[in-house]
């Protein structure tokens, strides 16, 4: 059987990417293209190490803040499919194509009766982008089900396999955000799910929204599904990134100190000697909440979500640096922006 060849690689000059980010904020790409074939995106990295241009991967565009226009080559990576593998009497192994979009792939597997990945459902983005940041909510992360990333080489164009353990997994990071920054573009990861139902409801908003002690995985997903839409602003509505801060994770005695100090703070356990505290809550503290700096804002009812009315990127940027001097004068604490900042920050 002789395999359709690819359509051509069409790159494109001076593209506005406000169509391609939750943010939609308007800035312009040098050079950008869409990649629907394996093929196309070596032809991708040949163009750009023949014109020295730096590559810039692009999945949903839900958790980038793009400061300014982008120099180089935006790569929209579209790849599509996903292939099945059992592995045990319970268990198989999909591996999905970095362009399926996440809350379609979570839907589609529990349909078939594909466990775990419930308490992640309706998280914007592709699959690709997943393991960049360790995507996780309701008291599940990505790295429980990972079992491999396949990646090519920005500088030499190899396709390489890395494992969960090579991809160096943290709270919302990865390899893909520190020592490997910039190095990979995914093109596929591949997940563990299992044929029966696993459940996970420690998480307690989760919990306590549930009418079963036993619930099903489809009312899991149904349950963390009504939670989201009804404490997330929709990006298609009010443009934002979902959380624009990580909780910060501190030592120990830090957070016992501060919780003589705030009672209410919401303090959790995150390691022996460490733990979280609540963003959200030092940022409405510090009175942010629901507040406006021109055509920027903070969502009124979550102080965890920046929002854009007609803004640019540096006008959100100028809002996070606000907010980070504020909260760190009041409490000590340093915020850390979670989505990644494209361009020259002016
Ligand atoms: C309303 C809302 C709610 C959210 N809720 C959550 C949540 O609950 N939990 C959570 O963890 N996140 C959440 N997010 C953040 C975001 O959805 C995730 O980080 C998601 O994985 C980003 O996917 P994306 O395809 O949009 O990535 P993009 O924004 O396109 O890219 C993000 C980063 O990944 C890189 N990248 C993308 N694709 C590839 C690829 N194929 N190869 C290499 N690098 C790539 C980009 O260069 C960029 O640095 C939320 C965002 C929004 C808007």
């Amino acid at each position: 059987m002789t395999e359709a060849l690819p359509a051509e690689l069409t790159i494109e000059q001076s593209i506005d990417l406000k169509p391609y980010n939750s943010l939609s904020i308007s800035a312009v790409a040098e050079y950008f293209c869409v990649v629907d074939h394996i093929d196309q995106l070596h032809r991708a990295l040949n163009f750009a190490h023949k014109n020295k241009l730096k590559v810039t991967p692009l999945g949903g565009g839900s958790n980038l803040v793009i400061a300014s226009d982008i120099s180089g080559l935006v790569l929209q990576i579209n790849l599509k499919g996903l292939t099945i593998k059992p592995v045990e009497r319970d268990m198989l192994d999909i591996c999905f194509s970095a362009g399926e979009n996440w809350h379609a792939m979570v839907s589609h597997c529990l349909e078939n009766g594909w466990y775990g990945l419930e308490n992640l459902a309706l998280i914007p983005g592709n699959m690709g982008a997943a393991p960049i940041q360790n995507i996780g909510a309701y008291g599940v992360e990505l790295c429980e089900f990972l079992q491999s990333v396949e990646v090519v080489e920005v500088a030499t164009g190899k396709v390489l396999t890395l494992s969960c353990e090579d991809c160096e997994f943290g709270y919302r990071t990865s390899i893909f955000k520190q020592a490997a920054k910039d190095s990979y573009i995914i093109t596929a990861v591949t997940l563990r799910l299992s044929k029966m139902p696993r459940v996970n409801i420690e998480y307690p908003s989760l919990k306590a929204s549930l009418t079963s002690d036993q619930p099903t995985p489809k009312e899991i997903y149904q349950a963390v599904c009504k939670i989201r839409r009804s404490k997330l602003p929709d990006p298609a509505e009010i443009p934002n990134v979902g959380s624009f801060f990580k909780n910060p994770i501190v030592q120990s005695e830090m957070a016992a100190n501060l919780a003589v100090d705030y009672p209410e703070l919401p303090i959790y356990p995150y390691s022996v000697s460490s733990s979280k505290l609540a963003a959200a809550w030092l940022i409405e503290h510090c009175g942010f909440k629901g507040c406006r700096r021109g055509d920027v804002g903070v969502h009124p009812h979550q102080a965890l979500v920046l929002v854009n009315y007609q803004g640019n990127g540096s006008a959100i940027l100028a809002l996070a640096d606000e907010i980070k001097l504020q909260v760190l004068q009041t409490f000590s604490v340093e915020l850390e922006i979670e989505p990644r900042i494209y361009g020259t920050i002016t």
